[in-house]
């Protein structure tokens, strides 16, 4: 397939290398003018995505993205994918689908879970929106990429799915986190505290796969001085997507707000930008209620 990629950043680099590597004629464009294995570097977007099938957006937000599509969709061969994988807010994923749409384009939102090791070894799981012929076509790319495609529906949808996951995974980490600095002013061991968390109530994927606490459960970013791994700075922006789609579908998310609160206290007047997401864990253990 001929394929454009544009944003070839920490997760569109190996994304489109994989690509590559796996036979497909890659173009790729990054306004940072990066080298990527295996992709053609195109010296514009719309040179980028000229004769593509399926054109690829990994972008850092919405506004970017809407740019990026004010450009390049009038420069797209009729009845292409456009197929963005950035993390966007829904408003922009639906209205820049609409764009791709009457231009006479198939749109999918799809963004991803799995960081940068799974854009490197090609298991990232993308949660799809869209149109279901689109799905089919981007289908065989969603292989290499990554290990999962879920089709969750139609445009916005991936979005959807993707922050309601994220805002659950903000809020059990840092019960998770609560929990291990209460545990230890308990007087409890950490290895106690996880044997037993790991197989009961408590447990969930924070806990078991990507335990908050150094030397113990399988190793995550904690045991590497918390270098990311999810960077509390993504994992706040992800929060504010939540309770921005939260705000707009008037949900009541009372532990979201709470989790995007903590997340930008820490970001913002901590010590957490560029920590990865598990850092609460010391953030907790070294306070007191105040
Ligand atoms: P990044 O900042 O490393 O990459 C973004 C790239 O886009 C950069 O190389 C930048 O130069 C390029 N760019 C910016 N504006 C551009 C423009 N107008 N035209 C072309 N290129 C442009 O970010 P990343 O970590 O690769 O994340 C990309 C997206 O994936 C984000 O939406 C992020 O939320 C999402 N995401 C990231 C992770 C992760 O662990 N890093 C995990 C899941 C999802």
């Amino acid at each position: 397939m001929k394929i454009g990629f544009i944003g070839l950043g920490n997760m569109g680099g190996p994304m489109a290398a994989n690509l590559a590597r796996a036979g497909h004629e890659v173009i790729g464009f990054d306004t940072a003018s990066v080298v990527i294995d295996g992709v053609t570097p195109a010296n514009s977007p719309t040179e980028a995505v000229e004769g593509a099938e399926v054109v690829i957006t990994m972008l850092p937000n919405g506004k970017i993205l809407r740019t990026v599509a004010d450009e390049i969709v009038p420069a797209m061969k009729q009845g292409a994918v456009f197929l963005d994988c950035s993390t966007v807010d829904v408003d922009s994923a639906r209205a820049v689908a609409e764009q791709a749409l009457a231009a006479g384009l198939s749109a999918l939102d799809a963004p991803v879970s799995g960081g940068v090791g799974g854009a490197t070894d090609g298991t990232l799981t993308f949660m799809v929106g869209g149109d279901e012929a689109g799905f089919e076509t981007a289908k065989p790319l969603f292989d290499i990429m990554g290990r999962k495609a879920v089709h969750c529906g139609p445009s916005g949808n991936g979005q959807a799915a993707k922050i309601c996951n994220n805002m659950i995974l903000g809020i059990t980490m840092i019960g998770t986190c609560e929990a291990f600095a209460l545990a230890d002013k308990l007087g409890l061991d950490r290895q106690a505290m996880f044997d037993v968390v790991s197989t009961s109530s408590g447990s969930s994927w924070s806990m078991s796969t990507y335990c908050p606490a150094p030397g113990v459960g399988p190793t995550s970013p904690a045991d590497n001085d918390y270098k990311p791994g999810f960077a509390a700075d993504l994992m706040l922006k992800d929060l504010r997507l939540a309770m921005q789609a939260a705000e707009g579908a008037d949900a009541d998310t009372p532990l979201g707000a709470a989790a995007a609160d903590l997340y930008r206290r820490f970001v913002e007047e901590e010590d957490g930008a560029g920590r990865d997401f598990s850092a609460m864990l010391p953030r907790f253990a070294g306070r007191g209620r105040a």
